[in-house]
């Protein structure tokens, strides 16, 4: 491990001492989309990357709330890309929301990463 990886990640833990961000995450797909993986995959790797979040799920409501779009499972024939995917769902609709769509693949890890630190930098301070 490099110095600046070691220095990160203790900076990591110094902050978790001091801080915890929460956040309230509606989760919302089609069944079997994959995201009881999403969740699982994910939350391992934030605990080797990320230290001082908690993901909460809750319930839809509100306005204001960033919407990030996830389609999962891009190792799979067919599946849609960032383009596409924002086509279909008409996202550049939602003019008044930030919007964020990944391609993602929870099988083999792509992208997850992105999705971590999207959620971390909008978890509340
Ligand atoms: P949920 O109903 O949305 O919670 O879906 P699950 O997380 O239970 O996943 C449904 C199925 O899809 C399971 O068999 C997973 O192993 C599979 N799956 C999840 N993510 C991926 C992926 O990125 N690629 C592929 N090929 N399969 C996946």
């Amino acid at each position: 491990m490099g110095i600046y990886a070691w220095l990160a990640g203790w900076l990591d833990w110094l902050r978790s001492l001091f801080f915890k961000r929460e956040m309230e995450l509606a989760l919302v797909g089609l069944n079997k989309g994959g995201k009881s993986t999403l969740v699982a995959v994910g939350f391992n790797m934030r605990k080797m990357t990320k230290g001082g979040v908690t993901i909460k799920m809750w319930d839809l409501g509100g306005q204001g709330i960033p919407l990030l779009v996830l389609g999962n499972k891009n190792d799979l024939p067919g599946a849609l890309g960032v383009a596409d995917l924002t086509a279909m769902m008409n996202l550049p609709a939602l003019a008044e929301r930030e919007v964020c769509v990944y391609s993602v693949s929870c099988k083999r890890k792509d992208n997850i990463d992105k999705v971590l630190e999207w959620l971390t930098r909008h978890a509340k301070a």
